[in-house]
């Protein structure tokens, strides 16, 4: 007999010796964090809650009433701004009543997806290093978990178009991209894309894409969704949502957007698991859709700056980075600063609160054990940048004067 949650345990690196499940790397340097007073640029949300008029127009709604079960679609009006997003940001035209599916944050949406339309027997090619869940609903679904590196080249992230192609078979059921890219902060461009859409239609593949950090890029980069991209919308689910957007990750707002029948599929997993929720925060959403650009355009300035601090304090500490083109992180080489004592990334991120009073996270957390990215990754750190000014400005100055290279 075995138990599915032991597969997910094992997925995320998550299964212990004992047969328990450990607690999720973030959870762990977080409490490390809280426990040694650092700054902790490891678990990614903000300190900083979104707009205030945002939080208000569920305060709003709550006072009005819409307090029930919302339909399991999600309300009209939200379907609607979603479908209006995608219009006016990349010329995607969709029916907010087939088109558009409203799920508890892009965590329920890619689960649902991935429980939806693929099963044992099935392969499921994602990015490697990977998010969490990502790999955990793969295992859920008793599919097999294929990955293609994403390995430093030439300053940035890259994904090589040879591993990709060998990846990519007739057992190929879903290809999962993730861009702007968590953890490496990577936005794969039009030439990535294109290579990816072009395997997913040689092995007529389904493709989910995670774009959760879609209007967090920086340096002029521009996001694309890959179901803009020839043939690509009738075999893509495109999924987001407005927690990274709104700095709003406790409300758990997401949406799948892509052709009738696969939404269809999506919608037969996900009213059991939810069926619906945020009956309240789904009209704030819907106006922030709608009215919010002017928001968006400031956290990304704001987020900007923050980057640039976090990254010129990097290098004057001694590591080498690279520099994200999108989301909340930097990545970074610890090899200057590992001994005998402290040999690889998960060593100094365990290291690194009690000494330096700083909290980051190792990317081999993000990769799959033994694996080799994990393998190529393993000196690396991934530090947040998505923090307040002061949290920011301790982590540089710690990071500045106590650090020393091993
Ligand atoms: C934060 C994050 C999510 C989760 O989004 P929710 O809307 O909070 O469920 C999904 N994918 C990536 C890459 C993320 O970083």
């Amino acid at each position: 007999m075995t138990s599915r949650w032991k597969d997910v345990a094992m997925a995320a690196g998550l299964a212990s010796g004992d047969g328990t499940v450990r607690p999720t790397i973030f959870a762990e340097m977080s409490a490390l964090a809280a426990a040694t007073g650092s700054a902790n640029l490891g678990q990614g949300f903000p300190d900083e809650d979104g707009p205030a008029w945002i939080r208000e127009a569920a305060v709003d709604a709550i006072r009005a009433g819409e307090n029930q079960y919302p339909p399991g679609r999600g309300i009209q009006r939200l379907r609607e701004a979603i479908a209006g997003h995608q219009s006016r940001h990349y010329g995607i035209d969709l029916d907010p009543d087939t088109e558009v599916l409203v799920t508890a944050g892009a965590t329920e949406a890619l689960t649902a997806a991935i429980l939806a339309l693929a099963g044992p027997g099935d392969e499921v090619v994602t990015l490697e290093p990977f998010y969490d869940s990502h790999a955990a609903a793969i295992a859920m679904a008793g599919a097999t978990h294929v990955t293609v590196p994403l390995v430093p080249s030439g300053g940035g992230f890259a994904v090589d178009r040879a591993v990709l192609s060998a990846a990519v078979t007739p057992h190929t059921k879903l290809i999962l991209v993730n861009s702007p890219h968590n953890p490496t902060g990577t936005v794969l461009t039009r030439e990535e894309l294109s290579d990816i859409a072009a395997t997913a239609v040689a092995a007529d593949a389904i493709v989910i894409t995670d774009e959760v950090y879609e209007h967090l890029v920086f340096d002029g980069a521009s996001h694309i969704p890959i179901a803009t991209l020839p043939g690509m919308r009738e075999r893509t689910l495109t999924i987001s949502s407005a927690g990274k957007t709104f700095s709003l990750t406790g409300w758990k707002v997401g949406w799948v957007a892509g052709p009738a029948h696969l939404i269809e599929a999506v919608l037969a997993v996900k009213q059991f698991l939810t069926y619906s929720g945020g009956a309240p925060f789904q009209p704030a959403i819907a106006s922030a859709l709608t009215d919010g650009d002017a928001d968006i355009a400031e956290l990304r300035e704001t987020l900007d700056a923050r980057r640039e601090l976090l990254l010129a304090s990097l290098t004057r500490a001694g590591f080498t980075s690279v520099r994200p083109q999108g989301t909340y992180f930097v990545c970074a080489d610890a090899t200057p600063f590992l001994t005998d004592a402290v040999p690889d990334g998960a060593a100094f991120a365990r290291w690194l609160p009690a000494h330096a009073g700083v909290a980051c996270v190792p990317l081999s957390a993000f990769c799959r054990a033994g694996s080799e990215t994990a393998d190529a990754l393993s000196n690396w750190v991934r530090f947040t940048f998505v923090k307040d000014d002061a949290t920011l400005a301790t982590a540089i100055e710690r990071l500045e004067t106590r650090l020393s290279r091993g």
